[in-house]
């Protein structure tokens, strides 16, 4: 169905070392495709561990000038990439679209989010302020800081090829960090793009470095000694391993990890918001967000009006090209991944599922589509329950209680966000206080939390135990020190052998 042609050599998609671009000489490289058209539109190089090397060696030397480059300097080089970024941000949504597959709003949507954390992060002066205790002791002060911890890295997936690597890259560098950002292969070209944006916004040579790559750039960034932390975005399999590795390697990690996001639906919800909340986090993105709703827990005599509601909006989701302004959903970002979640489609009524709507069927003859689907009566043994389908799938499971709703979502292995649809605020409450999940959503089907929150899940869907972007993030990139301080008068000054103790 889909045809496929190399791409050209100006299509080369390389690395970014010490402020410039530096192409791969391992010999290996990856396709790169608009998923839109299922063609290839380009060939991103795949590092070898000496060109990781490269990066690392271009970060450990700016860092010493970049961690004495005062707050004042760094707020300012932040203002100018925040005040480019949000001229330029539809050119760099436009890229996100070619290789990505989403449509264009969303990819400008995902772009203003990131802008968020370089916002949050210009404020880094206030952010990174210690304590200070005059007289904690008779003439003594104690005081603490915060220092970068050196060269830190980020891996990072394909679903948000621009903000994700921000939730990382702003505050690590923001806090004084040089770093080197490992992108998904299958979209890589923002990172490129994002590098260019940086230097042109005053920030030096080295202090952002783009290695291309797979597992073997990975493994060397995992096994690099100059290394000192690793943030990873990505499924849980590649989160837990690459939480094993970079920890039993001595370096701090956060790995996030996939999801499995469940939406109940209590009997006393308004129906129609809850159908068309159903289906704006079901097939936004084509499902292809971490955070997407993919399970509806419908409690009680709700669920047969609510699967018709979610029905009947079906049809009128526009699927087409991303940069076409009347598609509200795109291609998936592969051929390999549509056919996977095309399969779930089809197993269904094996499993004993109902297809209520089948998406495989009317889909353009070009590029990576599947169209939005519906399945009833999915029950927590069906692998389309189980598994992390990352696509436009929506599953409904019947249940008779809100007590059988709240055990689905804590006997899940995933706990990354979760909503609840209700009138009643004690429900809610009740909710919120039960659910074993990171981010939780009250009448707000994806609840991602603002800049100044921090994001996580909790079990599968997050390795670590710092959460990203927000106060957590200064925390992840900073080391504490504290300082005990005296000043003696000389005419006080006395031998004293005893521990110190306050007076
Ligand atoms: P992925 O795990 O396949 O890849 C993520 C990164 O790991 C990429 O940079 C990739 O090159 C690298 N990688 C892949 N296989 C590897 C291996 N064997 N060894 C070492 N490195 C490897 O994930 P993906 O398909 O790019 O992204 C989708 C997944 O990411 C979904 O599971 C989604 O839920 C998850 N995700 C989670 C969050 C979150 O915040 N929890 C956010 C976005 C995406």
């Amino acid at each position: 169905m889909t045809e496929t042609v190399d791409a050209p050599a100006a299509t080369g998609i390389p690395h970014w070392i010490g402020g410039r671009r530096v192409d791969g000489g391992s010999g290996r490289s990856g396709p790169v495709y608009n998923p839109a058209t299922g063609r290839q539109t380009g060939a991103v190089d795949f590092a070898t561990a000496e060109e990781v090397d490269a990066a690392v060696q271009a970060a450990k030397e700016a860092f010493p000038v970049w961690r004495e480059t005062s707050l004042a300097k760094r707020a300012e080089v932040f203002f100018g990439i925040r005040e480019l970024l949000h001229a330029r941000r539809e050119e760099l949504a436009e890229i996100l679209v070619r290789e990505h597959g989403k449509v264009l709003v969303d990819a400008v949507g995902e772009v203003t989010r990131g802008l968020e954390v370089v916002e949050y992060c210009c404020g880094i002066p206030q952010l990174i302020k210690g304590e200070h205790s005059e007289q904690a002791s008779t003439g003594i002060d104690v005081y603490s800081i915060r220092q970068p911890l050196g060269v830190v890295a980020g891996i990072t997936p394909f679903n948000f090829p621009a903000m994700v690597p921000m939730w990382m890259w702003a505050p690590a560098i923001a806090s004084g960090n040089c770093f080197v950002l490992k992108p998904s292969e299958k979209d890589p070209s923002a990172s490129l793009w994002v590098a260019e944006l940086l230097a042109e916004a005053g920030l030096p040579g080295g202090v952002f470095n783009v290695i291309m790559g797979d597992r073997v750039a990975v493994d060397a960034l995992l096994e690099h000694p100059d290394v000192a932390a690793i943030s990873f975005v990505g499924s849980t399999p590649i989160a837990r391993y690459v939480y094993e590795k970079a920890t039993a390697g001595g370096k701090r990690c956060q790995a996030l990890g996939g999801a499995k996001n469940h939406m109940i639906v209590l009997p006393d919800a308004d129906v129609a918001a809850a159908a068309d909340a159903a289906v704006s986090a079901g097939y936004g993105s084509a499902g292809e967000r971490c955070m997407a709703v993919s399970v509806i827990v419908a409690v009680g005599d709700v669920a047969q009006p609510l699967v018709d509601a979610i029905r009947d909006r079906i049809p009128k989701v526009k699927v087409g090209d991303g940069m076409d302004p009347s598609s509200e959903m795109g291609p998936l970002v592969t051929q390999e991944h549509r056919d996977r979640v095309a399969s779930y489609v089809e197993n269904a009524p094996g499993e004993g599922a109902t297809v209520v709507v089948d998406g495989r069927a009317g889909v353009p003859e070009e590029g990576f589509f599947l169209n939005p689907s519906l399945l009833d009566d999915v029950t927590p043994e069906m692998k389309a329950y189980v598994d992390e389908i990352f696509g436009p799938v929506l599953g409904v499971t019947r249940v008779a209680t809100y007590e059988e709703a709240v055990r689905l979502v804590n006997d899940s292995p995933y706990g990354n966000g979760v909503a609840i649809f209700t009138r009643d605020g004690g429900a809610a409450r009740q909710f919120q206080f039960d659910v074993q999940a990171g981010m939780v959503g009250i009448n707000v089907p994806i609840p991602v939390p603002v800049a100044y929150y921090s994001f996580g899940g909790w079990k599968s869907s997050l390795f670590g135990d710092r959460h990203v972007y927000g106060p957590e993030a200064i925390d992840f990139y900073t080391r504490g020190k504290v300082v005990t301080s005296r000043w003696p008068d000389p005419a006080t000054s006395k031998i004293d052998l005893g521990f110190p103790q306050t007076r």
